[in-house]
């Protein structure tokens, strides 16, 4: 039996990639830091709380990440422990930049001394092109990260590569474009969005507020990008790798599909801070700015192209965004009913 450690396990991801090994029949571990309040939903929501091996484990006390490894001598490394969130970012730039920077190099040093025959996943993001110089971008494109999280991350990507040239380790960077799905954190803007469109669903009319409406993403279901993280790691040898769709959807186009998943039209007016969504039948006000939302540096459009993911590993998405949409709406209904 194949030995999976998954930091990040109460995350989005961490709970459908322990999801997948499982079914895959690994002996999954997570790495779950102490919180005062238990944080296991995910797990519970996917049903595998008992079928997965917690471990304390705090990506910036060095002896833990070391002990850890020394303990355990996974297979599969999956590093998906990150504060995760671009707008937190610009509030706590330093710890932003010690779990997701620094805390990367620690791994990567307790592996190199201790166990460097594991392979090791690294959760690098699109955030890194920031202020793209390429449309769409691949692994080629340079970075320009544009929050103190996409500057940690792209510190992280190159320990990654570093340590892959340096000392032969078995260490690979996903390039994963955004990717959602029922268990996203509820701060991020698709989730946002769906749990206060299950809202008006259920019969609790509030507002929805939100920041710039323009900016694109490249929005992906994170069930499959799992996937992808997996196969990486059983590639020949270890590399860089895009996971996206290749296809555009602004802000404000996400939340037009949401509120038509409930059989409701959206009618934009005003501009600016003033814009406003109103239901288009009721005349009812769905959507406003609140510029608390707004980053002090934004980044306008990710979009990227995954075709050496589907080349090398065989790896494509399935689910487009009218989909993945549907599926958030409905899982956030059947939540609140
Ligand atoms: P989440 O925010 O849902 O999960 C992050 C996880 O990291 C949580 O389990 C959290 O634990 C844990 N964590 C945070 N700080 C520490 C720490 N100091 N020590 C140990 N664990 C810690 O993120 P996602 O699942 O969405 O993303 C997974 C990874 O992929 C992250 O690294 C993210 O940056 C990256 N990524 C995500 C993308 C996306 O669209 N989802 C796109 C590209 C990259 P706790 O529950 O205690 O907070
Ligand atoms: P990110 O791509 O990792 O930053 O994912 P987010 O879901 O946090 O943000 C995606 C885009 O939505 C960014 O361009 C944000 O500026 C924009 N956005 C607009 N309004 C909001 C909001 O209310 N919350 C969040 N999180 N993002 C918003």
């Amino acid at each position: 039996m194949k030995k999976a450690f998954i930091t990040g396990i109460t995350g989005q991801d961490g709970s459908w990639l322990a999801k997948y090994l499982i079914q895959k029949n690994y002996k999954v571990y997570g790495g779950m830091r102490r919180t005062s309040t238990v944080n296991l939903w995910r797990l519970d929501f996917l049903d595998i709380r008992n079928k997965v091996e917690l471990v304390e484990f705090d990506l910036l006390d060095y002896s833990n990440v070391f002990n850890t490894i020394k303990t355990l001598r996974p297979d599969e490394f999956y590093n998906l422990a990150a504060q995760s969130f671009v707008g937190t970012s610009f509030k706590q730039p330093i710890s932003t930049s010690m779990i997701d920077g620094m805390g990367v190099a620690y791994i990567l040093d307790a592996l190199h001394t201790i166990a460097p025959e594991t392979k090791f996943y690294q959760a690098s993001t699109s955030e890194m092109y920031g202020k793209v110089r390429d449309i769409p971008q691949k692994e080629s494109t340079p970075f320009h990260p544009r929050s103190p999280y996409g500057c940690a991350k792209v510190y992280a990507h190159w320990m990654t590569v570093n340590y892959r040239e340096s000392y032969d380790m078995f260490a690979t960077s996903g390039i994963l474009f955004n990717h959602e799905s029922e268990l996203r954190g509820p701060e991020f803007v698709t989730r946002k969005i769906t749990i206060n469109v299950a809202g008006w669903k259920m019969g609790k009319k509030e507002p929805l507020e939100l920041g710039n409406l323009d900016s694109e993403r490249d929005w992906g279901y994170a069930k499959e990008y799992v996937e992808g993280m997996h196969l990486m790691l059983q590639a020949d040898k270890p590399d860089t790798f895009v996971l996206a769709t290749g296809q555009k959807t602004k802000i404000r186009t996400f939340a037009e599909k949401a509120f038509h998943a409930i059989d409701r039209g959206i009618v934009w007016e005003g501009s600016g801070e003033d814009e406003k969504g109103y239901d288009a039948k009721t005349r009812e006000l769905l959507v406003k700015i609140n510029p608390k939302f707004y980053r002090p540096a934004e980044v306008d459009l990710l979009i990227g192209d995954a075709s050496k993911a589907k080349e090398v590993l065989g790896w494509s998405y399935k689910t487009g965004i009218e989909e993945l949409t549907q599926i958030m709406v409905k899982s956030d209904i059947n939540l609140l009913a």
